[in-house]
């Protein structure tokens, strides 16, 4: 292929055109000037491309007048062409099925259908809903990408961090050319810090969730890999299909296991070095026009390599405090939204006595409680009582102490000596 394509001369008006879906396993050598040197890349169709799509293969189709294709095209999220057609294959296939069973046609029958009856066959907007569960999009089908679905109102408290996030997120996702008006470039990267359990997964879902965007959840330790190269690689086709399904957030948990202040670990023959580098690597290249938003967290800042926190990577860090009264109150109504509870349950009781219990500790008591009233009534129909919840709480202790929280402030302090941004509002280091 290279000799050919070296031997074709411009003035032959032949021209090559390839295609692939895995652009890194192709020989570099193919891709230099003078053989493949001009690459274009067909990205997963936006809103407007999908509706485009969706108008094309709906093209002659007897669309009912409830069908909205704009509505299609905002719901369907991760969907190429090639599903896109599938979909409406699949909402035809639906609404044919209706139409034979509403009208009693007997399928096997030789005589066409009249035209009259034909007229009566049309697609509405519920066939295109069911086929949309069945048709899955194929951009999301890899186990990494999700459609997040969790809204800020499933989270208790932290009001300010939501605010933060809203701002710092959802506006240059959401609104990226308001930020190219003003002239600024959108932030790239966030680090979320603070005690375990107390919402940091939750909030770069949500927010990922109320900005429509696409969630990449990578967790640090899985992502290490023993094998020689492998981790790097992973950590380049998280940025590749970022932005293959941008608007995206990549959410790095435990962001600590992957860049460690380097030297802290010795004797990994330089895999953590390796790691890091790629990692700055990506985050250096990714042109921040808010289509791809990294959320990194820990619970162990301190251990983070310093060249991860620096203007144009990661320069912003915001801290997750631990739920204080209020919080608790409003997490323990979100945790039990759905269970039937006795009327004597006291929510405000609850939470004065759960100081010191992150979210994930009150999320616990009341699956506990749920679980007690099961085993109290063999699985009978109940309602949960305050026994119940006082029996979760007996065997609950509080995960967050002073002194943890002591360590945060040190850190904010320490980073407050940087040249990188610590929002404010949500300091909050004490245990109330
Ligand atoms: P982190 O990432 O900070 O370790 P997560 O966001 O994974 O914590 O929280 C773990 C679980 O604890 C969540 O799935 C949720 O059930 C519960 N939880 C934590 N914080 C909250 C909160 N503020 N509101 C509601 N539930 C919470």
């Amino acid at each position: 292929l290279l000799a050919l394509m070296d031997g074709l001369q411009p003035r032959e008006n032949v021209i090559v055109i390839a295609a692939t879906n895995r652009i890194d396993a192709i020989d570099p050598a193919l891709r230099r000037p003078g053989r493949f040197d001009r690459e274009i890349e067909l990205r997963v169709p936006d809103e407007r491309g999908r509706y485009e799509i969706l108008r094309i293969h709906t093209r002659g189709a007897p669309l009912a007048s409830d069908v909205d294709l704009r509505k299609i095209a905002n719901e369907t999220y991760g969907y190429v062409g090639a599903d896109l057609a599938a979909l409406v294959r699949a909402a035809e296939m639906h609404a044919l099925r209706r139409f034979i069973r509403k009208y009693n046609i007997d399928v096997r029958s030789p005589e066409p259908i009249s035209a009259e009856l034909l007229q009566k066959l049309e697609i509405t907007m519920e066939d295109f809903k069911d086929a949309m569960k069945e048709i899955r999009p194929s951009a999301l089908r890899e186990v990494l990408v999700e459609i997040p679905n969790v809204r800020w109102n499933d989270i208790g408290g932290l009001d300010n961090v939501k605010r933060a996030l809203r701002e710092m997120v959802e506006w240059p996702l959401k609104y990226p050319d308001a930020f190219e008006r003003m002239g600024i470039d959108p932030p790239k990267g966030l680090l979320l810090y603070g005690p375990p359990g107390c919402g940091k997964t939750l909030l770069a879902k949500a927010v990922a969730t109320e900005s429509k965007a696409n969630f990449i959840g990578v967790k640090g330790p899985e992502l290490l890999s023993k094998w020689y190269g492998e981790s790097e690689k992973r950590i380049r086709e998280v940025f590749l299909k970022a932005r293959q399904v941008a608007p995206c957030v990549i959410f790095f948990d435990e962001i600590d296991a992957i860049a460690p202040r380097r030297g802290l670990y010795s004797g990994d023959s330089g895999a953590t070095e390796r790691v890091i580098s790629q990692l700055l690597t990506e985050l250096d290249g990714l042109i921040s026009r808010g289509e791809v938003f990294i959320i990194a967290a820990t619970n162990r800042p301190d251990l983070l390599d310093p060249a991860l926190l620096r203007p144009g990577r990661i320069d912003r860090v915001l801290y997750v405090p631990p739920p204080d009264f209020r919080a608790r109150l409003e997490i323990f109504k979100v945790h039990t939204r759905r269970m039937p509870l006795a009327e004597d349950v006291d929510m405000t009781e609850l939470a004065r006595r759960t100081k010191g219990f992150s979210g994930a500790d009150i999320a616990a008591i009341c699956r506990e409680a749920a679980m007690q009233a099961l085993r109290r009534s063999n699985l009978k129909p109940t309602k949960v009582t305050t026994e119940d919840f006082e029996y979760a709480l007996s065997n609950a202790r509080p995960s967050i102490s002073q002194e943890i929280l002591n360590y945060y402030k040190e850190f904010e302090t320490s980073m407050k000596k940087q040249t990188i941004q610590v929002i404010r509002g949500t300091e909050h280091y004490e245990l109330t």
